[in-house]
């Protein structure tokens, strides 16, 4: 098998003395991808995240890594331009003005033609090939003219957006009829299928029937599959009891706070840390609780620095946090812990463990891993999810306190109810939540999509 992702699993940099380091890539995909991959030989075809550098592939247990190079105008248009500027907000219900350049999209599609170029090269007769996400939509069908032989899934991370917002994109039908190129398009939800088969239909009048399209005389699957993480594993790093005394030296650290409320994101104008930060702030101003009785925790991992919107948000965000700490806080006890910073897996699962309250309240997200880990990370039956209704996740996690993000009163009602639930209610949650998580795991995720990959050999044969 054959991985495309924009990221390779590992950053690689090339060190002074000639070696190279690597690094785990940070984002929810290489954590969802990386323990499927593990366990399969096969090639992962990424950039390794450092600009104007050209690397040789090299094989770790099985998996080969082979590089793509950028330069650093490719990284400004096709990644921070096209991929984070357009596409990103776009996809995500407009939440952010998008900008529409051309030679962004001209660097777009040669980095695509890049990836697919590799792809053919490194793929063996027949292989099968699975395209990650939004950088790399025009891939599918770029791949397909160069090598009709090999099976080729597409799995989008983010949200796939309604009409209204896609067709502001002057490439709007290079997009689709890009992705038409797979034999298997997966989204994390049904609506997301439904977006992309009514733009199929209007775009490129593609007739459809019952989760499959004719385009090109081929015929393509669509259909959701919710992507999730390794829940056992997660599991089972909360219950070491290196992590087990590393949260109670948490607690202890805070100053044994009644409640420790806590946030963990990509510092990303997505993510509605500010929405979560807003509902604590009138919640202190009420005295309910107060600085004694509650701490927030937010660790908000540095992403995408140099585009503006994100400067201006991480400005925005830490006037907040200080106004918070300024009007609120006492000397030793702040009402917020911010940390723009990017932790390790082991320490993030003692941050969850210690968490009394876990707040996810993005206005727009594909799936949030941060909300299954959480709840993988309670092996204590304890813990409380407020759960932003926008998120992917939130279809699955029925059980948690949903709360619309727009509205603060809202979030202020479902913040103050996670604070006071009481011990039976919140175990009773998180016993539901704990069923759903590790039932639905990453492989299953990875199985049945690529189960339905395997199907569509079979369909297109018949097709033929
Ligand atoms: N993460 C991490 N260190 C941090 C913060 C986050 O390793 O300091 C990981 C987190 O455990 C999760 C991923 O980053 O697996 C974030 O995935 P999610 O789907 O929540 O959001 P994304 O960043 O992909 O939008």
């Amino acid at each position: 098998m054959v991985v495309l992702a924009n990221r390779l699993p590992f950053d690689l940099e090339p060190q002074p003395d000639g070696t190279t380091k690597a690094r785990q890539a940070p984002g929810g995909l290489v954590t969802a991808l990386q323990p499927i991959l593990s366990r399969r030989e096969g090639a992962w075809v990424g950039w390794p995240g450092t600009p104007d550098t050209e690397l040789e592939a090299t094989t770790t247990d099985g998996l080969t890594l082979e590089p793509i190079s950028l330069t650093s105008d490719e990284v400004d248009q096709y990644y921070e331009g096209f991929s984070n500027a357009t596409l990103w907000p776009l996809y995500h219900d407009a939440v952010a003005p998008s900008e529409f350049h051309r030679p962004w999209w001209e660097a777009y599609r040669r980095v695509n033609d890049r990836f697919a170029r590799r792809a053919a090269e490194v793929a063996a007769p027949g292989a099968t090939v699975w395209i990650h996400d939004y950088q790399l939509q025009l891939v599918p069908q770029m791949l397909r003219a160069l090598r009709p032989d090999v099976r080729i899934g597409f799995f989008l991370h983010i949200p796939f957006p309604p009409a209204e917002l896609f067709n502001r994109l002057p490439w709007r039908r290079q997009i689709v009829a890009g992705l038409l190129g797979a034999d298997l398009i997966g989204f994390q939800l049904p609506g997301g299928t439904r977006n992309f088969v009514r733009l199929a239909k209007s775009l490129l009048d593609v007739p459809t029937s019952g989760g499959r399209l004719n385009y090109d005389g081929r015929t393509i699957k669509v259909g959701a599959f919710p992507i999730s993480i390794d829940s056992a594993a997660q599991s089972a790093l909360a219950a070491t009891p290196e992590v087990h005394d590393a949260a109670r030296k948490l607690r202890a650290d805070l100053g044994n706070p009644s409640k420790i409320i806590l946030g963990v994101d990509r510092l990303d104008y997505t993510k509605g840390i500010d929405v979560r930060l807003r509902a604590f702030r009138e919640l202190l101003a009420e005295k309910d609780p107060s600085v004694d009785d509650a701490v927030m925790v937010q660790i908000a991992t540095p992403s995408r620095e140099r585009l503006e919107s994100y400067i201006r948000m991480r400005e925005g965000i830490e006037r907040q946090v200080g106004s918070l700490n300024g009007d609120f806080g006492k000397i030793g006890r702040p009402a917020v812990h911010y940390l723009h910073q990017s932790l390790p897996r082991e320490e993030l699962a003692a941050f969850y463990v210690a968490a009394d309250v876990m707040t996810v309240t993005p206005l727009r997200d594909g799936m949030n891993l941060v909300a299954k880990e959480y709840v993988a990370c309670r092996v204590d039956g304890g813990g409380t999810l407020l759960l932003s209704e926008f998120t992917g996740a939130a279809r699955e996690l029925r059980a948690a306190l949903q709360v619309n993000p727009y509205d603060t009163d809202g979030v202020k009602d479902g913040l103050r109810a996670a604070l006071n639930m009481t011990t039976v209610a919140a175990r009773r949650q998180m016993r539901s939540l704990r069923r759903q998580v590790l039932t639905h795991d990453v492989d299953r995720w990875a199985e049945s999509f690529l189960s339905a990959l395997e199907g569509t050999r079979d369909h297109v044969t018949e097709a033929r």
